[in-house]
């Protein structure tokens, strides 16, 4: 659902008009009031992204001792590069 914002015109009679006529919140007779607003939401948007979740890395574990494979896929420990099933 699209939201009608602003109507912008240099005649404030027809922006007002037209403001009435199409549902806008606001209108201005001056095209530099919308850059303005423009401005001002862009330094603090109403709705942030949501923060997309990581996935995260899959732990394994030597099939030996227990330990936390390294990022080679190998024990630290014990040097075996089984994981535990
Ligand atoms: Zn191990």
């Amino acid at each position: 659902m699209p939201v009608l914002k602003t109507i912008c015109d240099i005649v404030p009679e027809i922006a007002a008009d037209a403001k009435e006529r199409f549902g806008f919140e606001k209108c201005c007779t001056d095209w530099r009031d919308l850059r303005q607003q423009l401005r001002s939401k862009a330094a603090q948007p109403q709705n942030p992204q949501p923060q997309v979740p990581q996935s995260a890395p899959v732990a394994k574990f030597c099939g030996k001792c227990g330990s936390p494979l390294n990022e080679a896929g190998k024990c630290p420990n014990c040097d075996n590069n089984q994981p535990q099933a």
